[in-house]
């Protein structure tokens, strides 16, 4: 019995796996010359940059609820209509509307300093006059709970230094109520990145009800490693900080969506892009302006070869990614009666292509792998294990099978959420690289899924 199963069971695993092969061998050679095309198409150019960067100059940084988001919405659904895609239009989404107002940091003892500080997202004001208290300098959350009896009525600064993104970011997100359980009265953390020219970086931080609410912010990297280095010198640490942040009621805002429709299957639907909205620092450029606008470049290429795919190719920039994710969610449930088959993200950056991170079926890997070994001439040819994005996130809990553009991530997390996010940051070729990649992606699946 037991050989015979096993026969069988290899002799239909190796069946499949064969006709994955011949599917794969398909793709490349079916396509491989619409592939060059489109490569060469999306190079042809530096459109994507200059109109990233009009954008950026002209209508600043896009924080949710906010004038600038609206009009740089506004600017971009136009162009698009310019573009003379299909269906263009802007989809209604009530987003948060956090204001950071005036605010400012300073050491008061042992000498006067003025510490570069951003308040982090959602975060309360102080009182009307700020608050001045003595500093507890703690590594992480494991030296705050050791040091607990020390923190009541103090400022906590957490000196985390940046290992990697999803780790350290945790002391931005949950450091106000750890450093609040322990009785302090506002806290403040190193800013979450590698490498630092005394650029603070904002983001996104909670709040529990359960826990009081005490003002919460950033500061450079530099300033941070001073006052651990005073703190070691027992040195006694007096700050004064003061912010005027306020959460205003919901605004409107609007998810930017324009579409190539599919020729055979019009009804099946491969949606990408990234976030139009960003921080109110910089002007967002590199996140996300520039996944939006290499996406954009991308379904350009699409059209300007005059290529039909079989299935609708929509571009979406969610609104309201930062400090929300209300566009993710209200565009999965707007259209949660359409039938999504794919889903590609790009909000890594868009430096030098690498290739994607994956989730779907096992099915699928071998496809997106062959599609990938098409883009060897721009370098994203790696398909990795897990990746999407936070506004395809909905979708794919659902189970659309998702992607998210992998690049070169060795300086994003040095701009990301800082004044320096500004156009200059971003190299032309390397938008348009990115555009390639994802314009081959969203192609070739739309062929062969
Ligand atoms: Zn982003």
């Amino acid at each position: 019995m037991k050989p015979l199963f096993l026969v069988l069971f290899l002799s239909v695993f190796s069946a499949s796996r064969l006709a994955a092969q011949q599917d794969s061998a398909t793709i490349v050679q079916a396509h491989k010359a619409t592939v060059e095309k489109i490569i060469r198409m999306a190079l042809s150019d530096s459109l994507a940059f200059k109109r990233l960067a009009t954008m950026c100059d002209t209508y600043g940084a896009r924080l949710s609820g906010t004038e600038n988001l609206e009009r740089s919405i506004d600017w971009v659904l136009a162009e698009l209509k310019k573009d003379n895609f299909q269906n263009v239009r802007g989809e209604p989404v009530m987003v948060p509307r956090w204001v950071r107002g005036r605010e400012y940091c300073r050491l008061i003892s042992p000498r006067v300093k003025t510490l570069e500080m951003l308040g982090l997202g959602g975060s309360i004001a102080t009182p009307e006059g700020g608050i001045t208290a003595e500093v507890l300098v703690v590594k992480n959350f494991d030296e705050l709970d050791e040091r607990a009896a020390e923190a009541k009525g103090k400022i906590v600064l957490f000196n985390t230094p940046f290992t990697e993104y999803r780790e350290t970011v945790r002391v931005r997100v949950q450091g106000a109520m750890r450093a609040a359980s322990a009785g302090a009265v506002a806290s403040l953390i190193r800013s979450v990145g590698p490498f630092s020219m005394n650029t603070p970086h904002t983001g996104g931080m909670t709040y529990a009800d359960t826990i009081k609410k005490i003002p919460h912010a950033a500061i450079a990297a530099e300033d941070a490693e001073m006052l651990a280095r005073m703190a070691s010198r027992k040195e006694k640490l007096t700050i004064e900080i003061f912010m005027s942040a306020q959460t205003l009621p919901d605004a409107a805002s609007r998810n930017v969506v324009a579409e190539i429709k599919g020729t055979e299957k019009p009804n099946e639907i491969l949606v990408f892009g990234g976030h139009i909205d960003s921080w109110d620092v910089g002007s967002g450029a590199m996140d996300d302006a520039g996944g939006c606008f290499a996406a954009w470049h991308a379904l350009l290429t699409i059209k300007r070869l005059g290529l039909k795919p079989k299935r609708t190719i929509r571009l979406v920039m969610w609104t309201n990614e930062e400090n929300g994710m209300r566009g993710g969610e209200t565009y999965a449930e707007a259209h949660k009666d359409e039938t999504h088959v794919f889903a590609l993200e790009s909000d890594a950056g868009v430096f030098k292509p690498e290739g994607f991170g994956f989730v779907g079926a096992k099915d699928l890997f071998p496809k997106a792998r062959a599609i990938a070994s098409l883009l060897e001439p721009v370098g994203a040819t790696k398909i990795t294990v897990g990746g999407g994005g936070a506004d395809i996130g909905p979708l794919m809990r659902k189970g659309v099978p998702g992607m998210g553009l992998d690049v070169d991530g060795t300086k994003y997390f040095w701009y990301h959420h800082t004044n320096a996010d500004t156009p200059d940051k971003l190299n032309p070729r390397e938008i348009n690289e990115c555009a390639a990649a994802m314009a081959v992606m969203m192609f070739l699946m739309s062929e062969s899924l």
